[in-house]
């Protein structure tokens, strides 16, 4: 489903990614983890075009983007629209509802009738338990709510892969489960999905690989067994460390 190679991306002189290489089987769950700064936002951030990588290649769903060279907007865009993004602080539409927060995308990007939006936005909602708020706004709903909005919104789109970027840690701790639930539904389902999380917890039950990424490569990688209970490296046991 993703096949990147030697992924590189800089802002001015400053390398942040240098060269990462990632194979991901359709219905895999990778969780990526490692220091702050190690380069975890930045390559979900190029997954999704939201960062253009310098160099390298991504392929996804068997679509190729080389980075050697100029890309093209329009290509940018079909690209994109491969993925979806959960963001750390929601990024909801304040001025719409939880349903017309999931609508948008489908209606503006995809020309889907408001119709048919509207009743795959209902379901899609009513999945991620949130079925009687419809019609809520952002800032009558919990950060936990508001999250599963964004989870259904992206899923609106109807994405080949979900990347997620510390969704949860926005979060107070009592709305943390519900947000790792719809997340561990849709790992359930099938869904190829990226995480970057602190929640070592979820990535023991749910991941099938974990990926220790430190300044800008992936230092180790393995299962959730391997990474937790017998790291390789050095760096990826200090880290483990640190975080327990
Ligand atoms: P992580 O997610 O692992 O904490 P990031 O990908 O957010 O790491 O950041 C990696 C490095 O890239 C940091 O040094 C950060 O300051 C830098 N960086 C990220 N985005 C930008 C940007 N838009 N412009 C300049 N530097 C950036």
């Amino acid at each position: 489903m993703i096949n990147i190679k030697n992924l590189h991306k800089s802002f001015g002189d400053l390398q942040v990614l240098k060269g990462i290489d990632l194979k991901v089987e359709q219905g895999k769950v990778i969780v990526l983890i490692g220091p702050s700064g190690s380069g975890k936002t930045t390559f979900l951030r190029c997954l999704n075009l939201l960062e253009i990588p310098t160099d390298g290649t991504i392929e996804l769903d068997k679509k190729s983007m080389n980075f050697t060279k100029p890309v093209r907007k329009k290509d940018i865009t079909s690209f994109r629209s491969l993925t979806g993004m959960v963001f750390q602080n929601y990024n909801l539409f304040p001025h719409k509802s939880a349903l017309e927060n999931v609508m948008e995308g489908p209606v503006i990007v995809k020309g889907v009738s408001t119709q048919e939006a509207e009743k795959r936005g209902k379901e899609l909602l009513t999945r991620v338990g949130l079925g009687d708020k419809l019609d809520f706004y952002p800032f009558q709903l919990s950060g936990g709510q508001q999250q599963r909005v964004g989870i259904a919104r992206a899923m609106a789109m109807d994405p080949k892969v979900m990347l997620f970027d510390e969704p949860t840690s926005a979060l107070d701790p009592e709305l943390v489960g519900d947000v790792l639930q719809a997340m561990k539904d849709l790992a359930k389902e099938g869904m190829t999905m990226v995480v970057v999380t602190h929640e070592m917890r979820f990535a023991r039950e749910v991941a099938d690989e974990v990926i220790f990424m430190d300044q800008g490569v992936i230092m180790e990688r393995g299962t959730p067994d391997q990474i937790f209970s017998n790291p390789q490296q050095e760096r990826t046991r200090q880290f483990l460390n640190m975080i327990h």
